[in-house]
C-alpha cells in the first residue's frame, strides 16, 4: 500500500511497482509490520544472494497526491457492492455482483446528484418499484444511509486481499460509522 509523505493513503500498487520506488530511492518511510521478501540474482563479485524486503505499507516521496486528503474516491460499481455489504439497501436481500443495481435515492429526473450520498445498491425489483419517487413517495425506507467512503475506505473496499498490518492501518484513518438509519 503507497501512503503520500504526509502518511494519507493514496493507492494499492503492485510489488513490481514497489520494486521501482525502492530502486528510484522514492520511499520516505515505511509503516507495515509486514514485509514481502524479494530474491534476486547472485552477485558475480561475492557470491551473495540479492535481496530486497518490501514493506506492506510504505510512504512515497512524491508530489503529485499532495492533495489526497480532499480527493473524492471515485463511485464505482464494485467498491458500491462492497460498501453496501452486497444487499439490497430497501428490502435487504443479498444480492450478487451482476444483479446489483446503481440506484439514486433522489432521482436523477428530480436533480438528484451522482454521487456517493445519493447511490445504494438494490435489487432489480426494488429499483423497478421505486422507479422515478423518491424513498417517501414510494413508501420504501433505506436500511442504512449512503456515505461517501473516504480515502482509507475506499481503500479497503476495493482491497479483498489486505493484509492484516494494513487493514490495521487503514482502520484508524476511517471514521465509526453507526449505518442504521432512523
Ligand atoms: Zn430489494
Amino acid at each position: 500500500m503507497k501512503l503520500d509523505a504526509g502518511g494519507l493513503p493514496v493507492e494499492w500498487i503492485e510489488w513490481q511497482q514497489a520494486v521501482s520506488l525502492y530502486f528510484t530511492d522514492k520511499i520516505a518511510w515505511e509503516a507495515g509490520t509486514e514485509k514481502i521478501r524479494l530474491r534476486g540474482g547472485r552477485s558475480r563479485e561475492t557470491g551473495v544472494r540479492s535481496e530486497l524486503a518490501i514493506d506492506s505499507i510504505i510512504a512515497v516521496r512524491d508530489r503529485s497526491h499532495r492533495f489526497a486528503r480532499n480527493l473524492v474516491p471515485a463511485l464505482t460499481r464494485r467498491e458500491l457492492f462492497h460498501r453496501d455489504g452486497g444487499l439490497c439497501l430497501y428490502c435487504g436481500t443479498r444480492l450478487t455482483f451482476g444483479h446489483m443495481q446503481i440506484e439514486h435515492v433522489v432521482p436523477r429526473s428530480k436533480g438528484g446528484p451522482h454521487c456517493w450520498q445519493n447511490v445504494v445498491s438494490t435489487c432489480e425489483a426494488c429499483n423497478r418499484f421505486k422507479d422515478d419517487r423518491t424513498p417517501e413517495q414510494a413508501g420504501m425506507n433505506l436500511l442504512a444511509l449512503p456515505y461517501e467512503p473516504n480515502l482509507a475506505e475506499w481503500l479497503m473496499l476495493a482491497n479483498r486481499r489486505i493484509l492484516a498490518d494494513q487493514q490495521a492501518f487503514l482502520e484508524r484513518l476511517a471514521p465509526k460509522r453507526d449505518r442504521m438509519s432512523a
